[in-house]
């Protein structure tokens, strides 16, 4: 047994030493095609050129053709021994072991070029085996080839950060100029770099990478590559990177691009043509960035856009942080792709079912309060204005964005109908199995992407088709050909084009939604947009989503690490950003409607009771609903009944529109103006309502007895907020004699 141990103690290391001067494989160290890969718009316009490609190198360059400053500085920065060594330095390799031993772990380099470059050549992970590995590969290939064939190989491959493989790549795209130019201060800066691309990315600070600049330059100075004076000069000069933004233009798009595309593939493209629309890119990334200046101090530090074109599913428009190169607040996290949690944004899809198994946009559903049965227990669900609102309309119900009907719809209906139709919308960030989320995930307790969200919502826009976006035209290989599109999902009819229809009815619907977007309501267009907003727990993710018939618009602000922000509603939110971006993408285009499919009715119904109006009912509304789902009975509500039948609620509402009054704002109702928001959009509606019918002309509005406006059926006025106190009337002229309303009493604050 012993003598069996002791035989493998002497033979491995026998056998290790002699197999080393096999030849290494030189299959291995071919250069590669010579390709750069450009990216560009729809228009051509370049977004970013790659210059080079793992492995393969691109820009392969001679040693004669790179400066000797960066020969010297790689030398001193990574491997002094360079030119004495055989492959490996017996030294520190021991010392290294005797220390991983000790730690269990790899735990230190020590790696020569040559056992670099070996890693390169053979990447994976490091374990104490593949260290040992390396070590007998960088023996067999300083054999085979000279120290300065290694040189050559070494400075083409490694990588520099920000994808440039290579020091020619990296010297065109930091400094803008061949790598023989490079000043010995330039070339100590990139021989930095190898070390950990990551960490010392020039592109997110310099003071970590600068730091170790200076370092390489102390040591070629002490191997007397450089003199004393030339090191002092090097250090002293001011670093001129060629700016970011013009070599990563859309960076976060272009990111998702090559990550589409498998590397092995990428080396026989010369050109990937996307549907980015690279100046209206540029437009909307100001606008982020110009909105996030001003919610500063709110605690958002970062948010992101999509626009996806309806018709064809294009992605036109796709800003993954408000930075890229922003570090402090995670610029380089892609907020298109981010998980997050989508507060209301699903609502639509709850009642979109809720139409297809039989309610309708005048249902009625009961706001109260309540309490569900969940995995985890009792639940009660809250609305975000603390109140319960009693019975209302489904369409109120989506518009105003209450928590309680939208639970109450999700229980009757069944959660796991909404989670498999979320799945096949594309949301495939719900990982749990439906009974983990239960009704909560009508409410947001799942985790969405914003181009899962904005793609879910282009599906109502299309009239309940569903089709994957397209970020891509096509493919252009070296040669000039076309190759293979990738594949893409075939389309698919998620919802009937008349719940499709039914459901961006509501959300266009400006009067239903002024309560959820605020009594301010910077959401009217001068042309349909259905929208939506979401805002998750404790304010942590802020969302607007929304449509015209032409193109889909998503945002998110928030933070990437998860920072509650401080009270921003949808409002004052994103509310303001989308406005401008869907006013941006239609400026100049004709005005279209969303279209009516076919099977859709118009029918008058009572707003209270969501039945065919009576005589008795205070006024009627028009409703659309599915053919063949219209109301049938007439309303019951005002249809006279003893009292004693009357429930408390009928009562109620029985008594509610018999006088004049105003409706809207009530007595004690307070309104803090918001200081971001424009103010010409810091507006309420006044409303009242009339228990007569005929014989009105128009209403009169009073605020602290001065007249402020008349206004005809339906006798709403828009009055803009400014700080203090109001006593609101409303006056009108009945049979030859005023009528005044009672007063009502509000305040306004900044
Ligand atoms: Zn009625």
């Amino acid at each position: 047994m012993k003598k069996r141990l002791l035989f493998v103690l002497l033979a491995f290391p026998g056998l290790f030493f002699l197999t080393g001067f096999l030849p290494f494989p030189k299959s291995k160290l071919g250069p590669g095609p010579v390709i750069s890969l450009r990216v560009l718009d729809r228009t051509g316009a370049l977004l970013r050129e790659v210059l080079s490609d793992e492995g393969g190198r691109c820009r392969w360059v001679r040693l004669e053709d790179v400066s000797p400053h960066l020969l010297r500085a790689t030398i001193a920065a990574e491997d002094k021994l360079f030119f004495f060594h055989r492959g490996i330095n017996t030294l520190s390799m021991l010392r290294a072991l005797l220390q991983n031993m000790r730690h269990g772990e790899v735990v230190s380099g020590a790696s020569t070029i040559t056992q670099q470059l070996v890693r390169n050549l053979y990447p994976g992970r490091r374990t104490i085996w593949a260290k040992l590995r390396e070590a007998w590969l960088a023996l067999r290939l300083e054999r085979t080839l000279s120290k300065q064939e290694i040189l050559v190989q070494y400075i083409n491959r490694i990588s520099y950060g920000n994808q440039a493989y290579g020091v020619e790549a990296a010297s065109r795209l930091y400094f803008e100029k061949p790598a023989s130019q490079l000043s010995l201060a330039e070339a100590a800066f990139l021989a930095a770099i190898p070390r950990s691309p990551t960490l010392l990315n020039p592109y997110r600070g310099l003071d970590a990478i600068k730091e170790r600049q200076v370092d390489i330059l102390v040591k070629m100075s002490e191997l007397r590559f450089i003199t004393e004076a030339e090191r002092d000069e090097a250090r002293a000069e001011d670093i001129c990177l060629s700016p970011a933004t013009e070599r990563f233009r859309a960076p976060h798009f272009c990111d998702y691009i090559l990550s589409q595309v498998a590397s092995r593939e990428r080396r026989d493209l010369s050109v990937i043509e996307t549907t980015l629309d690279y100046e209206l890119q540029q437009k909307i990334e100001i606008l982020l960035s110009n909105n996030l200046t001003a919610m500063v101090g709110r605690g958002i530090g970062n948010g992101a856009v999509v626009v996806l074109d309806n018709g064809t599913g294009e992605v036109l428009s796709w800003v993954g942080s408000g930075d890229f190169f922003d570090q402090a607040h995670d610029g380089q996290v892609n907020g298109v792709l981010a998980r997050r949690q989508p507060g209301s944004t699903l609502k639509p899809f709850t009642y979109g079912l809720a139409l297809e198994n039989g309610l309708t946009a005048a249902s009625l559903i009961d706001d109260s309060p309540a309490q569900f049965r969940t995995v985890e227990g009792h639940y009660r669900p809250q609305n975000y204005d603390r109140r319960y609102h009693g019975l209302i309309s489904l369409r109120t119900a989506l518009a105003c964005s209450y928590n309680i009907p939208a639970v109450a719809v999700l229980q009757a209906i069944g959660p796991d109908l909404l989670y498999r139709r979320l799945k096949s919308l594309g949301f495939e960030g719900l990982k749990h199995d439906p009974g983990y989320y239960g009704v909560g995930l009508t409410l947001g307790n799942g985790e969405v992407s914003l181009l899962e969200l904005t793609r879910a919502y282009s599906v109502m826009a299309r009239q309940g088709v569903y089709l994957r976006e397209r970020p891509i035209i096509r493919l252009v290989r070296k040669d000039g050909q076309a190759a293979p599109a990738l594949q893409r999902e075939a389309s698919k009819c998620i919802f009937s084009s008349q719940v499709a229809y039914i459901i961006t009815n509501i959300l266009a619907d400006p009067d239903a939604r002024t309560p959820s977007f605020g009594y301010h309501n910077p959401l009217s267009f001068p042309f349909p947009v259905a929208a939506k907003t979401g805002t998750s727990k404790d304010f942590r993710d802020n969302w607007t989503v929304g449509y015209s018939p032409r193109y889909t618009v998503g945002i998110w602000v928030g933070n990437f690490d998860g920072e509650p922000m401080h009270n921003v509603s949808g409002i004052t939110g994103c509310g303001p950003l989308f406005k401008d971006i869907m006013l941006l993408l239609h400026k100049g285009e004709a005005e279209l409607s969303f279209p009516e499919p076919k099977g859709i009715v118009r029918s008058a119904v009572c707003p209270l009771s969501g039945l065919n109006p009576t005589e008795s009912c205070p006024g009627v509304v028009s409703e659309v609903f599915v053919t063949g789902t219209e109301p049938q009975g007439l309303c019951t509500y005002h249809q006279r009944k003893p009292d004693a039948v009357l429930t408390a609620a009928e009562r109620k509402r029985e008594s509610a529109p018999s006088r004049f009054e105003i409706t809207f704002p009530r007595t004690g109702d307070i309104f803090k103006l918001d200081p971001v928001l424009r103010r010409e959009h810091q507006r309420i509606k006044l409303r009242a309502a009339l228990p007569w019918t005929e014989g009105i002309g128009k209403i009169e509005w009073w605020i602290n007895g001065d007249k402020v406006g008349e206004a005809g059926s339906p006798y709403s006025f828009f009055w803009n907020l400014r700080p203090g106190s109001y006593t609101i009337k409303a006056t009108v002229v009945r049979d030859g004699s005023p009528v005044e309303s009672p007063p009502v009493k509000i305040v306004v604050l900044t």
